[in-house]
Order: C-alpha cells, then structure tokens, then sequence
C-alpha cells in the first residue's frame, strides 16, 4: 500500500499518514505554526512514537484493516475489580475535592509500608509523593534535581520520555551505546568512562522498557560502586518490578547498599502492576528535600492527583493485590517464552529472552539493505512502515529508543494475536 493509498483506507488527509512517518523518524511538523507562535521548548519536543504507533493501527483497525498490534505500552488485562469497586465507594463517598498536592496522607503510608516489606527500604511517608502517573514522576524529579548544562547518563536503549525530560529540565542526554553482547546492559566500565564532572543523574530502568531485560543484583551492585565517591542522582525507574520471568530475581537499586539509598529517587506506580495506564497515579521517594521540591513544582503544576483514585489504591497491595498481579504475570511469561522462541526461529532476527517488562526487542539489522516488495528497507523506521503497510503489522521502530538496529513487540496481547502477527512477520521477511 503506498501512503496516498494508505491515507485513502484511513479516511486521513495524506498529512496525517506523513506526520506519522515523520513522528517516527522524530521529526515534527507543526502544523498552524505561522498562526501562533510555540515556543522553542515545545517545538523541540517530538510526538511519542508509541503511542503514535498505538493510534495507527486503532485507526486502521476502525476501518476494517485486520492489523495485528504490537504497539501496546500497557497491560491488556482490565483493572482489578476490587481496585475499581473501592473507586466507586470513594466517589459515593464523596471523595470528590482536592487534596494535599503530593498526595493523601493514607496512601503515602500505604506505599512507604509497600517500599518497606516488598523492597527492604526505609522510607517514612514525608518522603513518598504520589505523581500523576510515573511519567510524572519523571518529568517532576528531572525539574526537582537538574539545571541547566548537567549531564543525565541514559543507555541505550532507553524509554523515549527520558532523553525529552532531561531536554526541558535544560540537561544534556549522555547516551551510553550498549550491545546485544551484554543484553543491552550498561556495563560498569561504560558508566565510570561516561562520567564528568557535570554529571548530575544516571537514570536506570529495570525491568525495561523496551529491552525486557532486567539488571541481576550482583550487575547493579557493580555500577553502585562506580558511584560511590560521585554527585551522581539515581533515578531508578522500577514501574515493572512485578513482570519479571523465570528466575529473574528484582532488586531495588536504593536497597543495595546506604550510599546508593541516599542518592536515590525511586520511581513506581499503578499503571503496569495492576493494569491501571488510565488512572495516572505513580509515585517517588527518596531524600525528604528533593520529594519536597517535587510537591511544590506539583503543587503549581496539576494539584493533587485524583482523588477516587488516591483512596482507591490505598488497599491496592496485600493479598487480593498479590494474586492479582500474579495472573496477569504468569500469562506475560507465557507469552515472554512463546514470542521469543518464534522470533528467534526467524531468520536474521535476534532477540534476547525478555526476563522482565513486556516486550521483545530483536535485533533485525540483517534485513537492512534489502527490498522487500519495492520498499527499500535501511533502518527500523522503513522496517515498522513497510511492514505496517504491506502485512497490516504494528510494531515500534527502535531508533526513538536509541536502537535502530531493533525493534520493539509488546506481548500486552493473546497468544493467538501473537501467533498470527509472527506468521505474518515471519511470511514478510522469507520473500
Ligand atoms: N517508565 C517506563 C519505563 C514506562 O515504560 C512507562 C510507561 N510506558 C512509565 C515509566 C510511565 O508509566 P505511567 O505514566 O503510565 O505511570
């Protein structure tokens, strides 16, 4: 399908489908900019591919298109009832008002007696804030610890929001290039040549978001200790903690050791554990002046997150919590193993067993260079498009993530969506 003709079955513009590919080769076309003026900030600020990929195949799916979406950044799975029947009673109940900005008291408690019992760290509840989901959080650390000039040390490949919030925070991404060879890992070595004396933050995600590799705690033991005797924020993005697969064991990176506590922001949240992207509640905690710089950037940003929601995860954790999340975990690991095994049966594909998160991130750079049914394929984002286009397939390029040579499948769908997705893929790629 070419892109007039892909635009036609869509009902859109030919702009809309080029805004697209051109979201996915991070460019930005804006649209109206000779009425108003937008300012630089904004303007140098891209559209999220994901979610970007995520609205095409919507859309091609709303005109009949049977596509098969690996695009998903969230859990298929519905929130919990008993999550939703406490939202309802705290709306009956007329928890309708505004609270205090970093969140009720009672769910502060609730999330430092969670980061105690689960995750072995001492945080009183004056040092958790509950965020507007833990994009928030990330974007509202980034503004809490950094100025103008710092240096945040991201390896590739890295979720897509951190490079653009270090951005308007006025730092400078320092990207640490990993390979295949270490699972896409940043290695001690890496990080102690990656520092200067600008460094202010190494952000690390683990499980991750997209490589589905999850750091051992001996691994993350070995890059503490390059910090040790460093100014160096840790950000440690741990929204995935509950998907990980086989033996994989989690760690949070604060509870290694007392200096890796005290330089530590850990981040969290409701959006992937209990299948909650909808509601926007995540959180941090870390040292007491930092999560109070965050409240007052909150306070005058958005308030408070929602209310009925703040009550309604207030008893999301404990038993009825537990047997949740582990349903919803089995059928990920399930599909972890059955997606992995399929692509890698695939020739010039590449892909690590993911051990935590939900996707898989091959490496299909073997198939640059080719021609597949008149389109030329050099990199991810010519891989995503002709693919989308020619075998009704979403997948997310991985050149956004800092990884050209990959792409990413979210296995936040069935089996059965898997199989035929794979089948396609795998009939794609043999002509
Ligand atoms: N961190 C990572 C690594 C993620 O993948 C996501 C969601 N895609 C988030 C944070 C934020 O999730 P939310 O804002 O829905 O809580």
């Amino acid at each position: 399908m070419s892109k007039n003709q892909l635009a036609k079955s869509l009902d859109q513009p030919p702009c809309f489908v080029f805004n697209i590919i051109s979201l996915m080769e991070n460019r930005c076309e804006f649209e109206g900019a000779d009425k108003m003026k937008i300012s630089k900030r904004a303007q140098a600020v891209p559209d999220s591919v994901t979610l970007a990929v995520s609205s095409l195949a919507r859309q091609l799916k709303a005109q009949g298109v049977d596509v098969v979406g690996f695009g998903a950044g969230e859990p298929d799975f519905d929130t919990p009832d008993y999550i939703k029947d406490a939202a309802i009673e705290a709306l009956k109940a007329g928890k309708t008002k505004y609270t205090a900005a970093a969140g009720i008291a009672e769910l502060r408690k609730a999330i430092s007696e969670k980061l105690k019992k689960e995750n072995n760290l001492q945080y009183s509840p004056e040092q958790v804030i509950v965020n507007l989901g833990g994009k928030h959080s990330v974007y509202l650390a980034m503004q809490a610890v950094l100025d103008a000039g710092d240096e945040v040390i991201l390896g590739t490949p890295y979720w897509l929001t951190y490079p653009e919030a270090v951005k308007l925070a006025g730092a400078v991404p320092k990207i640490i290039q990993t390979d295949r060879a270490n699972s896409y890992k940043i290695a001690p070595e890496q990080l102690e040549n990656a520092i200067t004396e600008k460094t202010a933050m190494l952000v690390l995600n683990s499980p991750n978001n997209p490589g589905g590799f999850t750091y051992t705690p001996e691994e993350l033991q070995a890059l503490a200790k390059v910090l040790e005797g460093t100014d160096v924020t840790v950000l440690s993005d741990e929204i995935y903690e509950k998907l990980i697969y086989g033996d994989t064991k989690f760690v949070s990176f604060a509870s290694l050791s007392e200096d890796a506590y005290n330089r530590t922001l850990t981040l969290n949240g409701f959006s992937k554990t209990f299948a909650m992207t909808g509601w926007r509640l995540g959180y941090t905690a870390g040292p007491l002046e930092v999560i109070k710089a965050m409240g007052r950037l909150q306070s005058h940003m958005t308030s408070n997150p929602v209310t009925f929601g703040q009550y309604a995860v207030v008893a999301a954790y404990g038993q009825a919590g537990d047997a949740a999340i582990e349903k919803m975990r089995a059928e990920f690991e399930k599909r972890a193993k059955y997606m992995a095994e399929r692509l890698n049966a695939i020739e010039g594909v590449l892909c690590p067993e993911p051990t935590g998160a939900f996707y898989c991130f091959p490496d299909v750079s073997s198939h640059y260079g080719r021609t597949i049914n008149g389109a030329k394929i050099s990199g991810s984002v010519d891989f995503a498009q002709a693919l989308l286009e020619q075998a009704n397939v979403a997948l997310v390029p991985g050149l956004p993530f800092g990884c050209d040579s990959n792409v990413r499948l979210s296995f936040a769908c069935s089996l059965e969506q898997i199989s035929k997705g794979l089948d396609r893929l795998e009939k794609w790629l043999s002509q």
